[in-house]
């Protein structure tokens, strides 16, 4: 990133014809650029309707200015947003003529780190800002909003202030080596040491459902060849997107789509058929299915109904479980209703027919259903940490660990405490806003029970 004390620029929606389009500046020479412009101060979160000119004095359009006094606006700092009309030409003139007024192009991301430098937001916060654009379900989205309004901030200062008073009582002993951590003292140590190790298996543990909240839940189609999971696919999205033939083996390759159920997001992968007996090419298409089963949350296998138990390569037999795996049986209208097919019991399934239509709002039913059971929720919060504070945490939940390790073998205070610094660095890291003069701070005050 570059200087924090350039005044920065940028246009803050897509590129593209539109209704408008809005640009924004944000740093010191805010105030002058929005003087020079509007020729006097507009009122602070009004918008203010003015012709824009450049520095030249040649028209460039009717513009509507809203300013931002820091610290009460988005980065912290002194911020200018341009509602212009949404061709992509003017937006270009405009960005071009701030820029001659001593703005620098801002980079990726540049206005959400101000805010985070400027003590606007915590980290995990500014995150949660990407993850709000992004969001594609409704469940994606509260979790986004609940992360926006602090709950990962939240739980952290938890961890953090436990984790502080931890090893303010251990301190407290290591300038007096003469003296052993009292009995009691160390059982609470200990105690303390299991129960923020708890909670913070209990966080990482969300990690799992932060991917399917970010990138849907990954639902893998398998079955022989012309069972019909390219027609289920379609009819699932509602549109033709994958290839229908009725010649075995045509879908080569496999597909990712998304889809919405309800409150969730299933990003749904078509395969290549499979078959026990493959031609070359088809033992390739084997492969990359067995590759994406195995990072699959689930696996839909699709059977024909109207014939015999199909027979699958061993390996994906092996894979399939009742808790991964959702049988469809397709081509229902081939069979009459007595004609039930056998095998698969203790699965859950369905009976659909990608042909006619029936059965489709059961099997979405039942796939809603089966993306509800990976929700998991902490207390009354919907947290679903990412891969970085996935990291930090596991780093955290090494150093407890190691704590309560060291605390069970009598070793030395001074080597628990160090594990337990450790992971203080990391839990801090999450939100990144612990300083080591609030920590020693808080230490040096509790410190003083009379020593
Ligand atoms: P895939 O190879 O498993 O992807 O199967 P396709 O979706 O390409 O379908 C193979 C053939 O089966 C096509 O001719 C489809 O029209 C037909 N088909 C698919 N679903 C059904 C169904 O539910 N009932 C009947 N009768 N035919 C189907």
């Amino acid at each position: 990133m570059g200087s924090t004390q350039d005044t920065i620029a940028a246009l803050a929606t897509p590129t593209g014809t539109s209704a408008f389009a809005v640009l924004r500046i944000s740093g010191s020479d805010t105030l002058e650029i929005t003087k020079a412009i509007a020729g006097a101060l507009p009122t602070p979160r009004q918008a203010h309707r003015s012709d824009y000119r450049d520095q030249a004095g040649h028209l460039v359009d009717d513009v509507l200015l809203t300013l931002y006094r820091g610290p009460a606006s988005y980065t912290g700092e002194d911020t200018l947003e341009i509602s212009c009309h949404g061709n992509p030409y003017i937006a270009q003139r405009i960005l071009e003529d701030l820029i001659t007024r001593g703005c620098r192009p801002a980079q990726a991301g540049e206005f959400t780190q101000r805010a985070f430098l400027n003590g606007m937001m915590d980290l995990s916060q500014a995150e949660a800002v990407m993850d709000l654009i992004h969001a594609r379900s409704e469940r994606a989205l509260a979790a986004a909003n609940q992360q926006l309004r602090g709950s990962l901030g939240r739980k952290m200062d938890e961890l953090v202030a436990g984790l502080i008073g931890l090893l303010a009582r251990i301190e407290a002993y290591i300038d007096f080596p003469e003296e052993d951590l009292p009995q009691e003292d160390q059982a609470w140590v200990k105690a303390e040491s299991q129960r923020l190790l708890k909670l913070t298996v209990n966080l990482l543990a969300t990690n799992h459902y932060g991917n399917i909240l970010r990138d849907g839940l990954k639902t893998v189609i398998i079955g022989e060849t012309n069972v019909g999971k390219s027609s289920l696919l379609n009819r699932l999205l509602g549109r033709e997107r994958a290839l229908v033939s009725d010649q075995p083996g045509t879908t080569r390759d496999y597909l990712e789509e998304p889809i919405l159920l309800g409150d969730h997001c299933l990003r749904l992968i078509d395969t290549a058929g499979l078959n026990s007996d493959p031609a070359d090419l088809e033992r390739l298409g084997i492969e990359k299915s067995l590759e994406r089963m195995a990072v699959a949350d689930l696996v839909l296998l699709v059977m024909d109904a109207s014939k015999p138990r199909p027979s699958l390569p061993e390996p994906v037999i092996k894979y399939l479980r009742p808790e991964n795996t959702f049988i469809i049986w397709n081509k229902c209208d081939l069979v009459t209703p007595n004609d039930k097919p056998a095998g698969w019991t203790e699965y859950s399934a369905v009976s659909t027919s990608a042909l006619d239509g029936t059965g489709m709002e059961d099997l979405r039913g039942a796939l809603e259903k089966r993306a509800e059971s990976f929700h998991v929720e902490l207390g009354s919060d919907l947290i679903a940490i990412n891969a970085r504070h996935a990291d930090a945490l596991a780093r955290a939940k090494a150093g407890l660990g190691a704590a309560i390790d060291l605390l069970d073998a009598a070793q030395p205070i001074e080597l628990v405490s160090s594990e337990l610094r450790g992971a203080l660095a990391a839990y801090g890291e999450i939100a990144g806003k612990i300083d080591n003069e609030q920590v020693l701070d808080q230490l040096f005050s509790s410190f003083c029970i009379g020593k």
